[in-house]
C-alpha cells in the first residue's frame, strides 16, 4: 500500500493523548489494529504537536500506516482554544506534508486559506465540517459548497438526535457517489448504525476508537468493535441487517449473540442496536418493505421494551403465541410484509422441559409480570399444575382466569411443588442483589428451581436452591433460547448456541 494514498475503506483509530509519550505509544497501539491513524494534534495539552510529526518522520520511528493529522478548535469538537489566526499560524508552519497521508482542516480554515493563495498540497487535504446539536436538512447543498473546494476528501459529522437522522447521512453517501470521496457519520448511541454501515454505502473511512474512554466523539464505538463485533471490512451493500429497537438499548446483550452467531455460521450479515423512540417513523422509514425510504437488506428485528405492543399495528401477520401474549418481541421481514412472532415462550420452556416433565407437575409462578405470562402460556400448554405467588393478588387475578392457575400470595410460600419460577427481579444485579423471592428452607422438597434473572449468573435464590439440594436452572437459558429462536425465524438456521452462550456468559459477571 502506497501510504500517501489511502485505500478505499478503512478503520481509523484517532490517538486522543494529552501526554507525547502517551501519545506515541497509542500511536503504536493504535498502529497494530487499525488501517489508519488520525493524530489529534489539538488532544496533546502540553506539547506542540509538531513533534510528534517531527519524530514520526524519522526513517527508525515512521509508522506503516497511512496517517491523518488533525488539529481542531474546541468550538469545532476539537480540545483546544485555538483563535483563528492560530489555527491558520500552525498549518503554516507545517512542512512535514509528506510525513502524513492527509491533513484534515475545517471548512471556515480551507475556505480562508483559498483566499489566500498559499500553497497548500490539496491533494492531501480532508475538508471537514461538524454539528454537534442536529443533523440539518441541507447536507447535499454543504456538500457540494465544500466539494467546491480544492480538498481531495469531504468529512461531515453530524449529531444523530434520533434513528432518523442516520438517513440523512445515507443519503449524503448517495448523493457524494462519483463526486469527491466522502467520509460521512452521525455521532450519539443513535448514529451508531452510520458508523457501522458507513463504508458498505460508499464512505471513505469509519473512527473506531483505540478503547472505552478514549473516543474522540460521542457514540463512536471501539476499533475491536467494528473489526470483530461488526466486522465492518466484510460487509457490503447487499449484507442482511438484523438488529433490535427499543429504548434504551445500549445495555441489550442481543448484539453481542447475533454477531457472534452470524460470525459463527460465515453469514453475510450484521445485527445493531437501533435506539429508537418514535416507533411508527422508524417502522415506515426504515423497516417496511413498502415504505422503506432506506435501501438496505433489513431482514430481521428483535423488539424490546417499550416497543412490543406499538410494533403490532405495522405488522401483516402475528402468529398465534405473540397474540396470547400480547407482545411482540420479533419480527420477520417476508416478502413485502413484516411479520410478528414471541419466542419468549419457547426459548423459557425449551430448558426447562430438557430439565423436567412439566405436564402434571406443580409449578410456583413467582410474579405476574410480562415474563410470568409468556411462562404461564407455556404452562398450560403443556397441562402444568400452576400457582402464581404475587405480592399483589389484583394484578395476578386476570392472569390465572386466562391459563387456569391459582393464585396465592408470595409471603404465603411454603414449598408445597414440585418447580418454582422466579418472574420478579428479586435479586437482580442493580435492583436487589443476594435477596431471594422465597426463604431458602422453603426449597426443601422443591425439585428444581428456576430463575430467570440471569445477572448475576447464580442468584441468591439459586444458590440457596443448591444448598438444599435442588436442581437450578439460571436465566442464560432462556435469554439464549429466546435469541436462538428469532436466529432461526430470520435464517431458517439453527443457531449456534454454545457460541451465543459463551459471548453471553463471559459478559454477565
Ligand atoms: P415485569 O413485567 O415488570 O414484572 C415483574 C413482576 O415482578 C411483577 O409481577 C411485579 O409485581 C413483581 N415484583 C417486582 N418487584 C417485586 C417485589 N419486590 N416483590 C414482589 N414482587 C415484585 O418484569 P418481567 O419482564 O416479567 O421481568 C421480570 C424478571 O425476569 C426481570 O428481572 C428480568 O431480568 C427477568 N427476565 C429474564 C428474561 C430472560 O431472557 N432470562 C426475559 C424476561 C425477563 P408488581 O406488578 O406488583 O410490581
Amino acid at each position: 500500500m502506497a501510504f500517501n494514498t489511502l485505500p478505499t475503506t478503512l478503520i481509523c483509530v484517532p490517538v486522543t493523548e494529552p501526554l507525547f509519550d502517551n501519545f506515541l505509544r497509542a500511536v503504536e497501539d493504535a498502529t497494530l489494529v487499525a488501517d489508519a491513524v488520525e493524530l489529534r494534534g489539538d488532544y496533546l495539552t502540553e506539547d506542540d504537536p509538531l513533534r510528534v510529526i517531527k519524530f514520526l518522520s524519522v526513517p527508525k520511528n515512521k509508522i506503516q500506516k497511512p496517517l491523518i493529522l488533525t488539529y481542531r478548535p474546541r468550538e469545532q469538537g476539537g480540545q483546544r482554544d485555538l483563535k483563528f489566526n492560530d489555527r491558520i499560524g500552525f498549518w503554516r508552519r507545517f512542512g512535514a506534508w509528506n510525513a502524513i497521508t492527509y491533513a484534515d482542516l475545517e471548512l471556515d480554515l480551507v475556505e480562508h486559506l483559498v483566499k489566500t493563495g498559499l500553497p497548500i498540497p490539496w491533494e492531501r487535504v480532508i475538508c471537514s465540517w461538524h454539528n454537534f446539536s442536529e443533523t440539518p436538512d441541507d447536507l447535499f447543498e454543504l456538500y457540494d459548497r465544500m466539494a467546491r473546494t480544492p480538498a481531495a476528501v469531504i468529512k461531515i459529522a453530524t449529531q444523530a438526535n434520533r434513528i432518523g437522522d442516520c438517513l440523512r447521512i445515507f443519503e449524503l453517501i448517495e448523493h457524494a457517489k462519483g463526486k469527491k470521496p466522502v467520509i460521512a457519520l452521525a455521532m450519539g448511541l443513535s448514529g451508531l448504525t452510520t458508523r457501522v454501515l458507513a463504508l458498505s454505502r460508499g464512505a471513505m473511512l469509519t473512527f473506531g476508537s483505540l478503547k472505552r474512554g478514549s473516543e474522540s466523539a460521542s457514540g463512536q464505538p471501539t476499533v475491536t468493535e467494528l473489526r470483530d463485533l461488526y466486522r465492518v471490512h466484510q460487509l457490503s451493500r447487499d449484507s442482511e441487517i438484523f438488529g433490535i429497537i427499543g429504548k434504551p438499548v445500549g445495555h441489550s446483550r442481543s448484539p453481542l449473540m447475533h454477531n457472534a452467531a452470524l460470525k459463527a455460521l460465515n453469514r453475510d450479515g450484521v445485527y445493531l442496536p437501533f435506539e429508537v423512540d418514535d416507533v411508527d417513523s422508524f417502522v415506515r422509514d426504515f423497516v417496511h418493505p413498502k415504505t422503506k425510504k432506506l435501501d438496505w437488506n433489513l431482514r430481521g428485528l428483535s423488539v424490546t421494551i417499550p416497543h412490543k405492543l406499538a410494533v403490532i399495528p405495522h405488522l401483516d401477520y402475528v402468529d398465534e403465541t405473540a397474540k396470547t401474549i400480547g407482545a411482540v418481541n420479533t419480527i420477520v421481514v417476508k416478502g413485502e410484509g413484516l411479520h410478528g412472532y414471541n419466542t419468549d415462550v419457547i426459548g423459557a420452556m425449551k430448558p426447562l422441559d430438557e430439565m423436567v416433565e412439566v405436564k402434571g407437575a406443580r409449578v410456583a409462578v413467582i410474579g405476574a409480570g410480562g415474563s410470568a405470562r409468556a411462562i404461564c402460556h407455556g404452562l398450560s400448554q403443556r397441562d402444568a399444575d400452576v400457582t402464581i405467588y404475587a405480592r399483589d393478588l389484583k394484578k395476578a387475578q386476570p392472569l390465572a382466569d386466562e391459563f387456569k392457575a391459582r393464585t396465592a400470595l408470595l409471603d404465603s410460600f411454603e414449598g408445597e411443588t414440585d418447580v418454582v419460577i422466579n418472574c420478579t427481579p428479586i435479586g437482580m444485579r442493580g435492583h436487589s442483589e443476594g435477596q431471594s423471592p422465597v426463604k431458602a428452607e422453603s426449597l426443601e422438597s422443591v425439585s428444581l428451581v428456576y430463575d430467570l434473572i440471569y445477572t448475576p449468573e447464580e442468584t441468591a435464590l439459586l444458590r440457596d436452591a443448591k444448598h438444599v439440594g435442588c436442581r437450578t436452572l439460571g436465566g442464560l437459558a432462556m435469554l439464549v433460547g429466546q435469541a436462538a429462536e428469532q436466529f432461526r425465524l430470520w435464517t431458517g438456521l439453527e443457531a449456534p448456541m454454545d457460541v451465543m452462550w459463551r459471548v453471553v456468559s463471559s459478559k454477565s459477571e
